[in-house]
């Protein structure tokens, strides 16, 4: 009987964790993804990991890897160990695919790029799909050894055993994929260089992560991940797949529908609580219909059967409405530094003379919190507290500026 995802955790201790790859951006689908990790971690006591995945040097920048730094410490999302670097592993990569290549679970495939796709495109005029027809499994070991001996490039395989491939997936229940389906896939590319299915198996085995919760996107990486820690001999974790966030016309959310990096709603005013309670509250759901949940109850009640199977929609309106909420119960001191920053570019933007004095701020803020649904808002709709009138109407001044308490 397979143990369902939540009674796992319950003896040894959970080890999850979050695998971006640096792409210049940290998507609210990669945070949100991040948040349910380091959720379930706290909730069960267990650790929170952080792994770069940088693999792809061209898009693996410094910078790249800094926004998804700065984006996870804004939000309070810190990992309880050290971070770890998948490019910096590659020689463990490479061991492991040697490994299965002596043990036999792997081969070495000789067949040029260019036969690879002539093949694929004969099978497409066929009309027939087309799978690695697995020539090179049946080389003669003398001819493997001749070839190795010219120096001929080699990718390496995995050699897909028969049989079903059956997980249990804390969102979506029993999946089955048949081994039919599934081609002898390439674990070393001909330059050497392990392909991400290894990579992320190998880094998950060494990093003992329990439980693989990430997006919906990799449910297919899944059979052959699995098949990689049967053939490794490593113990395999759970998995659980979310479901794709999506715009409020339920398309795939992306730029169409607004900014998706969080950054921007770090620049744009918002609270870094603010998105913890929206993202927290996008797939998954305590059971009832509240909006506003604050980190610790969060915390407290967060569990993987809670997450939804279908599409969750990030509405932007509804998160200015919870913005308000936050904004409005935020004392000065715990923003003083943020609304700083704002006004401080409010100065350099020139719609004030000067930076206001944090007494200033401090009564202003205390003034409109309550009606701005913003930080950035206090230098924006709230910037007549700061500045003399434009203008002003003599009459309208003489009429109600007289009394006593003016
Ligand atoms: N690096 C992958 C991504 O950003 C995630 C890998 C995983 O979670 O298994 O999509």
């Amino acid at each position: 009987m397979i143990k369902s995802i939540e009674d796992k955790g319950v003896g040894g201790i959970v080890r999850v964790r979050f695998a971006p790859s640096p792409t210049g951006d940290l998507h609210v689908g990669g945070v949100r993804t991040a948040l349910f990790n380091y959720l379930y971690a706290r909730h069960t006591d267990g650790r929170f990991l952080l792994r770069i995945e940088d693999t792809d040097r061209e898009r693996s920048t410094p910078e790249a890897v800094q926004v998804i730094l700065d984006g996870l410490a804004w939000l309070g999302l810190d990992p309880d160990e050290e971070i770890v670097y998948q490019s910096r592993r590659m020689e463990l990569h490479r061991a492991a695919a040697l490994e299965l290549l002596e043990r036999g679970g792997a081969y070495r495939c000789f067949c040029a790029p260019e036969e690879l796709t002539g093949r694929r495109e004969e099978a497409r005029r066929q009309g027939r799909p087309y799978k690695y027809d697995r020539r090179c499994l049946h080389l003669p070991p003398e001819e493997v050894n001749s070839r190795l001996d010219e120096g001929r490039p080699y990718a390496v395989r995995l050699k897909v055993p028969e049989g079903e491939i059956r997980f249990q997936d804390g969102v979506h229940g029993e999946i089955r994929v048949s081994g039919e389906e599934i081609e002898d896939f390439v674990l070393l590319r001909r330059d050497g260089s392990p392909t991400y299915m290894l990579a992320v198996v190998v880094d998950d085995a060494d990093m003992g992560i329990t439980h693989i919760i990430r997006g919906d996107d990799h449910i297919s990486n899944t059979p052959k991940q699995i098949l990689l820690y049967r053939a490794l001999d490593r113990p395999q974790p759970e998995f659980a797949h979310v479901p794709l966030i999506l715009g409020t016309d339920k398309k795939r959310l992306s730029k169409r529908h607004g900014a998706t990096s969080i950054t921007h709603y770090r620049e744009a005013g918002y609270l870094p609580e603010t998105m913890i309670n929206c993202l927290g509250l996008l797939g998954w759901s305590p059971g009832d219909d509240r909006n506003v949940i604050n980190r610790q109850e969060l915390t407290q009640l967060f569990d993987i059967s809670g997450i939804q199977s279908s599409g969750a929609v990030f509405d932007e309106a509804k998160l200015q409405w919870l913005s308000g909420q936050y904004i409005s119960g935020t004392e000065y001191a715990s923003v003083s530094g943020e609304l700083g920053r704002f006004a401080e570019m409010a100065a350099s933007e020139g719609r004030l003379e000067a930076i206001p004095p944090p007494e200033q701020i401090e009564t202003a803020w205390n003034l409109m919190r309550s009606r701005i649904h913003l930080l950035s808002d206090l230098f924006d709709r709230g910037l007549y507290m700061f500045r003399d009138p434009d203008t002003y109407e003599p009459k309208g001044v003489r009429k109600y500026f007289s009394g006593e308490n003016i």
